[in-house]
C-alpha cells in the first residue's frame, strides 16, 4: 500500500480503485505511513503551526430534523437555550484574551438569528476585534442573507455536504431537506466570497466507501478552504441511537488521503474526533490537520448543545483549559499559531 500512497503523494490524486482500497485498508503500516506523507505536506505549506478557533455554540433551537442529530426539532429531551448579542461578545472577549483569533459562531437553524440581528452581531465583533477572523456555521440560508453576512465581515463558513451520496442523504435527513439545496448553499457561499467549509461524516448508517469515494470527488470539485471531517457518533434520543458510531481509525485515514489530494486546505482535527478516542485530536494532527476548535460557549449552553452523546468538554473557555490543550499540542511537536489562520489558497 506504500505505493498507493507515495502515488497519491506525487500526484495528488488516484483512481476510485485504488482509493477505496486506501480506505478499506486497516493495516498500523498504512495508517503510520500515510500520517508520515500526511504530516510532510502540511508541514511544507504550514511548518508546524497549528490554529486555534473559539467555538460560540449560539443556539440549540433548529428547525431541522436530521436523524443523526441530538438537537433535531424532534428530540423531546434537547434543551433549548439561545444566547443573546451580549453573551456571544462576552465569549468573544474571554477568548481573545485567551489568543483566540478567529470566533466560529455554530447553532441549529434558529430563526431567532434574523440576518438583522446576525449582522449586528458581526459588525460589532468587526470593530472590536479588527485582527481577527469571523467564522459562521448557522447552516443554509438565501444567497441574500450570505451577502449579508459577508458584508457586515464576516470571513468563512462552515456547512458540511455530510454526504455527497443522493440515496444516502434523503436516508439520513427529512423530505424537505435536499442535497441539492446544500450543495447549492456551498457555491453561493465561494461565491460571496467565504472562505467556505465543506465536509462529511464518517461513518453513518449504511455508508460504503463508494460513498466516501464520491465525498471526496465532490470536495475536488468544490475545492473548499476548509474540510471538516468526523465520525458519527449515536445519541440516544434520535432514531439513530442504536446505530454503530463511526471509526476514529478510518477518519484518520481520511484525514490523511485528505491532506494528500487538498495540500493547502484548513484541515480541523475535530470534536467528535476527540469524543470518539482518547487522544483522537492529537492523532489528527500528526495526520495532517492543522486546526483545532476549543469550545469557547458559556458552561450551561455547551451543555445543552449535544448533537451527539458524551461530547468531549475539555479545551474549554477557562485559560487552564487552553493552556493544556497548548501543552498537547507542543508535546506532539506543533505550535500553537497566533496568526488568524486563514487558508493559503484563495
Ligand atoms: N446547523 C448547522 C450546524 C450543524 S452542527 C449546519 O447545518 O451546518 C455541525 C455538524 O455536526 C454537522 O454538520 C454534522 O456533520 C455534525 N453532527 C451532527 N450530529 C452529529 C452526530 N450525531 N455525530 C457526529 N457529528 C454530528
Amino acid at each position: 500500500m506504500t505505493e498507493l500512497i507515495d502515488k497519491l503523494y506525487e500526484t495528488g490524486d488516484l483512481s476510485d480503485n485504488e482509493l477505496k482500497m486506501l480506505i478499506e485498508d486497516e493495516s498500523d503500516n498504512t495508517a503510520e505511513y500515510l500520517a508520515k506523507r500526511a504530516d510532510e505536506i502540511r508541514r511544507r505549506h504550514y511548518g508546524n503551526k497549528v490554529f486555534l478557533r473559539g467555538l460560540i455554540e449560539i443556539s440549540s433551537y433548529c428547525k431541522n430534523d436530521c436523524l443523526y442529530c441530538g438537537i433535531r426539532r424532534s428530540c423531546k429531551s434537547a434543551e433549548r437555550y439561545r444566547l443573546d448579542r451580549q453573551q456571544i461578545l462576552d465569549c468573544a472577549d474571554i477568548g481573545y484574551k485567551l489568543g483566540l483569533r478567529t470566533f466560529v459562531m455554530q447553532g441549529g437553524e434558529d430563526a431567532f438569528f434574523t440576518d438583522e440581528y446576525v449582522c449586528g452581531i458581526i459588525s460589532e465583533l468587526r470593530q472590536r476585534y479588527p485582527d481577527c477572523a469571523i467564522t459562521l456555521s448557522l447552516g443554509e440560508r438565501s444567497a441574500e442573507s450570505y451577502r449579508k453576512m459577508k458584508a457586515a465581515g464576516a470571513d468563512r463558513y462552515l456547512l458540511r455536504h455530510e454526504t455527497a451520496s443522493q440515496e444516502l442523504y434523503s436516508k439520513i435527513h427529512p423530505q424537505e431537506m435536499t442535497l441539492d439545496n446544500r450543495i447549492k448553499c456551498l457555491y453561493n457561499l465561494k461565491e460571496t466570497g467565504f472562505q467556505t467549509g465543506a465536509g462529511f461524516m464518517v461513518g453513518i448508517p449504511w455508508q460504503t466507501s463508494d460513498d466516501i469515494v464520491k465525498d471526496i470527488r465532490f470536495l475536488q470539485e468544490l475545492q473548499p478552504q476548509m474540510i471538516g471531517i468526523g465520525p458519527f457518533i449515536p445519541h440516544k434520543d434520535t432514531p439513530f441511537r442504536d446505530e454503530k458510531g463511526g471509526s476514529p481509525y478510518l477518519t484518520l485515514r481520511l484525514l490523511g488521503i485528505i491532506r494528500l489530494m487538498f495540500p493547502k486546505v484548513l484541515l480541523p482535527a475535530t470534536t467528535a474526533l476527540g469524543t470518539a478516542s482518547e487522544n483522537g485530536r492529537i492523532a489528527g494532527l500528526k495526520t495532517g490537520c492543522n486546526v483545532i476548535m476549543p469550545n469557547i460557549s458559556p458552561e450551561d449552553a455547551r451543555k445543552k448543545y449535544n448533537l451527539y452523546d458524551n461530547k468531549l468538554v475539555s479545551g474549554s473557555e477557562t485559560a487552564e483549559g487552553i493552556s493544556l490543550l497548548k501543552a498537547e499540542i507542543e508535546a506532539a511537536g506543533y505550535t500553537v499559531s497566533d496568526e488568524r489562520g486563514d487558508c493559503l489558497q484563495e
